[in-house]
């Protein structure tokens, strides 16, 4: 299994590497400043195995072990921009993954919830984020089920590929928050997702979006008995 990168500096050369992949994020319509200078402030290479730092600012999708990747740069720009949330803002995240858009949305000065369903994940990342000193709640659980207890969210952030729209996620927004989940689509392709956007206007009203087309690792379904 890969592991996160043991050497933490964070050198000329890398900030340099990170400055173009904001280039290049700001050219593929990523408007949001204070997306990209929260993604400028987070060292991606720290999320992955060292002997694939040289990979960590092209724009890609990487795979972290235990079968998942961390998440493409453009769609982590994407999906923390569709928040289109202020400071202070609290916001959920399903699948905590590598911790690299975790991180991204603690550097938003977001106050994060983050839950992972597999447990070898969950049991690497979440001490390693403290280590890096992104300071989020993480849970070894099931992201269908949301997190009851801390909610509602200004925000929810699926980081997989979703078959449909958790019930248990809309009750759990905010008025006024959004739900930001890539949803299975066979008219989209095997394996890809179209990027919806489901807005909670009132207790019972919510308005939905679409934002294209992205590529996730499936949404896992829960095993009875294991999840939180
Ligand atoms: N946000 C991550 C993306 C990781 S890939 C990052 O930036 O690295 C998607 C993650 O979702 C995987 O770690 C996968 O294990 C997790 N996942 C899949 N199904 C899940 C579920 N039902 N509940 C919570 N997490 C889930």
């Amino acid at each position: 299994m890969s592991t996160p990168a043991a050497n933490l500096s964070d050198t000329y050369r890398h900030k340099g590497l990170r400055r173009e992949l904001l280039g290049k994020l700001r050219d593929m319509g990523i408007a949001d400043e204070r997306v990209l200078e929260a993604m400028e402030r987070v060292p991606r290479h720290h999320f992955m195995d060292d002997a694939f730092v040289h990979f960590a600012y092209e724009n890609k999708a990487f795979r972290i072990g235990a079968g998942q990747t961390i998440s493409h740069p453009y769609t982590v720009a994407r999906q923390t921009e569709l928040l289109g949330l202020a400071p202070g803002a609290k916001v959920l995240e399903i699948g905590t993954g590598s911790g690299y858009q975790c991180a991204v949305l603690v550097a938003m000065g977001f106050k994060v919830h983050s839950i992972e369903r597999q447990k070898s994940l969950y049991d690497k990342t979440t001490p390693f984020l403290k280590r890096l000193g992104y300071r989020a709640h993480c849970y070894y659980g099931d992201g269908y089920k949301g997190k009851q207890a801390f909610a509602p969210f200004d925000g929810i952030l699926v980081t997989c590929g979703a078959p449909f729209i958790p019930e248990a996620l809309l009750g759990q927004l905010a008025e006024g928050g959004k739900l930001i989940i890539p949803l299975d689509d066979p008219a989209a392709g095997e394996g890809k997702q179209v990027m919806t956007e489901v807005q909670r206007v009132d207790a019972e009203t919510f308005t939905k979006r679409t934002h294209g087309t992205f590529a996730f690792v499936p949404m896992l379904a829960a095993r009875s008995g294991q999840a939180i």
